[in-house]
């Protein structure tokens, strides 16, 4: 392959979701150019066809020792929301807006009132608020007359995922970051990793981030080391709904029905421990439609637009992977986000970026040690 321009000292970073893009944006910011490789497409994975939601109050290990990582990432994309529109050119129609959270059942509650708490206690921009099913109604009249009593969140953001994912792949580029498009199968080791192997020839590296999403356990053979990052999947209905829509994201009865600025309403989503299957399938596609018409019976009237499926990288313990390979001097791992990968994008981006730059940083990335697992990781197969 050609020579590109990589000396020994440049950063590769191998994956260009969310995780890959956003480190080589918080190193082009830091000037350092890195060249990222991706097999299918900038975002073509679980990346693009997120919800797009940046809740970080609550989720796996929130409240808990994932909790003040989303928070900081929560800041960072408040922060950064400006200058990576900017500096790309790419809106990504980052918002914050409300949820209405009704509750089809009583054994719903429970969760409501958990959600009301950490809603109600959180940092001032968001707030709580009990309604009455017929207060819920009149706040949304496409709420099904069976709904019971709900909550109204307020303060999370959204986002488009696959757009910012390609904000930030823009921006990287306009300071100097290169994007190829190739698979890495596997590495040349020499002292530390000294490059990537592609189908056609080798690229060499000075530093290494892996940023692979639920194809991690790929470089465990590489690398000698546990990655125990499985994919999770999820589906999602696209639906184009005619006459009224939802003014704010409606959940209830396990299914959410969000408006999105595009106009389309988006259904889901799903969780399965399926392998590496990403076929969207017509028995979940039947499940989601059906429970989002229980919700909001006007979804019956709704065009399927596009169904889409795609992998969560999920760990054991549903934190993610960040930071130095253990007993690897230049290599980085950046993955295992779950659920929440495109609310810690910036805070897993700048931190590996800061780990390249500086030697450290001050983000709260400590229970994210890929240390903590043993040599031999455990692949999991149930929720978490
Ligand atoms: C239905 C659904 C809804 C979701 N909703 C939300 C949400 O509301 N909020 C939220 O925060 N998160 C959400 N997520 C989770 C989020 O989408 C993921 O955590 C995040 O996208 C993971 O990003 P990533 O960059 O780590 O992985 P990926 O997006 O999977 O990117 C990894 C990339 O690496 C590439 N790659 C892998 N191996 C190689 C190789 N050997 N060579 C070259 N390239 C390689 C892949 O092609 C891929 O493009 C959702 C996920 C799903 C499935």
């Amino acid at each position: 392959m050609a020579e590109g321009n990589t000396s020994g000292n440049d950063v590769v970073i191998v994956g260009g979701g969310v995780a890959g893009c956003a480190t080589a944006y918080f190193l082009s910011l830091a000037g350092i150019k890195a060249t990222v490789i991706e097999r299918e497409g900038i975002g073509s994975q679980a990346s693009g066809f997120s919800s797009g939601g940046l809740n970080p109050l609550e989720g796996a290990q929130i409240p808990g020792p994932l909790a003040p990582l989303a928070m900081a990432s929560y800041d960072l994309h408040r922060e950064m929301a400006g200058a990576v529109v900017e500096a790309s050119g790419v809106d990504y129609e980052y918002r914050v807006g409300s949820l209405i959270h009704a509750a089809m059942d009583d054994g719903e509650m429970e969760a409501l009132r958990a959600s009301y708490e950490l809603f109600e206690t959180g940092p001032r921009e968001f707030t709580a608020e009990w309604l009455t099913a017929e207060e819920a109604r009149a706040a949304e009249p496409l709420f099904s007359p069976e709904i019971g009593r709900a909550v109204r969140l307020t303060g999370n953001a959204a986002l488009d995922s696959f757009k910012l994912t390609q904000a930030l792949k823009r921006a990287a580029e306009r300071q100097g970051a290169i994007f190829r498009k190739g698979a890495v199968n596997g590495l040349e080791i020499g002292g530390g990793v000294t490059g990537v192997i592609l189908a056609d020839g080798k690229l060499p590296c000075g530093t290494l981030v892996m940023a692979t999403g639920p194809w991690a356990r790929e470089a465990e053979t590489w690398l000698d080391i546990s990655i125990p990052v499985d994919p999770l999947k999820g589906e999602t209905l696209r639906l184009d709904m005619p006459g009224v829509q939802p003014q704010q994201d409606l959940s209830g009865g396990g299914v959410s029905v969000t408006p999105k600025p595009s106009g389309q309403v988006w259904c889901g989503t799903t969780e399965e421990w399926k392998g590496f299957d990403r076929q969207p399938s017509e028995t979940v596609r039947q499940t989601i439609f059906e429970k989002a018409v229980r919700l909001a019976p006007n979804v019956e009237k709704a065009w399927l637009v596009q169904h889409t499926a795609c992998l969560r990288p999920v760990t054991p313990d549903w934190l993610p992977i960040v930071g130095n390979a253990p007993g690897w001097d230049n290599v980085l791992l950046a993955t295992g986000a779950g659920k929440k990968g495109v609310l810690l994008a910036p805070g897993i981006g700048k931190a590996t970026a800061d780990l390249i730059s500086e030697g450290q940083t001050t983000l709260p990335i400590e229970a994210c040690d890929p240390g903590r697992f043993a040599p031999a990781g455990r692949r999991i197969g149930q929720g978490g």
